[in-house]
């Protein structure tokens, strides 16, 4: 039986750990802090079989060294090439297998310019992509090295993956990303129920992630570039809306101010 479980870390990231509750081996993703992530392991019983890192950011490495540090046995670490202490550096297209499951690699530039996505379809239950800090539940990642254009295609290449699909990204950014999803399509149906029940989560200490592609293309608005509310809402901050990349630029740059 395939379990995943974020284990919280700093003040809003999700180490996500995905483990064979039989064979006890676990996979770990994005361990900017090594400490959680034994503490879990210990508890659980579980062995570290294989760190899988989306992008170079700290809090999504920092805890590697310290994880093979402590290992008795070899820990296979996939990741971007350029990221220290990787040692299966991947890229686009490339399928890796860990623990019985295929994860295909998909390059999503445009937060960083080495991000990566992990996207699974052979496990039990629905597809399943860890996308880190490319989409979040309600929004997206900041755009830091790539340009709109980059991260909007990145976007695309995420959502048109099945709309079953679950979606592992790597902060409780919910709350914060749907109240600005609300200022550009306030009347937003499935968007305004979506605040309701991510609200509900925060107050009960819950988890508002995974989400789902079919969630995130009803209700986030970075998926939404082509929709006629969202052109609207971008052209009272742009005065070129004339694609939807102009469009992502324009609601991007809104909410870094928002
Ligand atoms: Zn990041």
């Amino acid at each position: 039986m395939i379990k995943i479980t974020p284990i919280a870390a700093f003040s809003d990231n999700y180490i996500w750990c995905l483990y064979d509750d039989q064979s006890k081996q676990a996979l770990i993703v994005d361990p900017g802090d090594a400490a959680p992530v034994q503490a879990f392991l210990a508890e659980h019983k579980l062995t570290l079989a294989a760190i899988l890192i989306t992008h170079h950011h700290f809090d999504h490495t920092g805890g590697i060294e310290r994880l093979l540090a402590n290992s008795e046995h070899e820990i296979a670490v996939f990741g971007p090439g350029s990221i220290q202490n990787i040692n299966q550096p991947l890229q686009e297209g490339d399928t890796i297998e860990v623990l019985n499951l295929n994860f295909e690699v998909l390059a999503i530039p445009g937060h960083t310019l080495d991000h990566i996505a992990y996207y699974c379809d052979t496990g039990p239950t629905e597809p399943l992509v860890f996308c880190g800090d490319t989409l979040f539940a309600g929004g997206c990642g900041r755009v830091f090295e790539g340009t709109g254009a980059m991260m909007a295609a990145s976007l695309d290449k995420l959502a048109a993956l099945p709309a079953a699909t679950a979606v592992y990204c790597a902060h409780e950014y919910t709350l914060a990303n749907l109240a600005f999803a609300r200022a550009v399509e306030p009347n937003n149906n499935p968007l305004n129920q979506r605040i309701v029940e991510a609200e509900k989560k925060r107050q009960q200490g819950l988890p508002t992630v995974p989400s789902t592609i079919a969630l995130e293309l009803a209700t986030n608005p970075f998926l939404r570039c082509n929709q006629d509310d969202v052109v609207a809402a971008a052209s009272t901050q742009t005065s070129s809306t004339e694609d939807s990349v102009a469009v992502f630029c324009a609601i991007r740059s809104w909410k870094d101010n928002f």
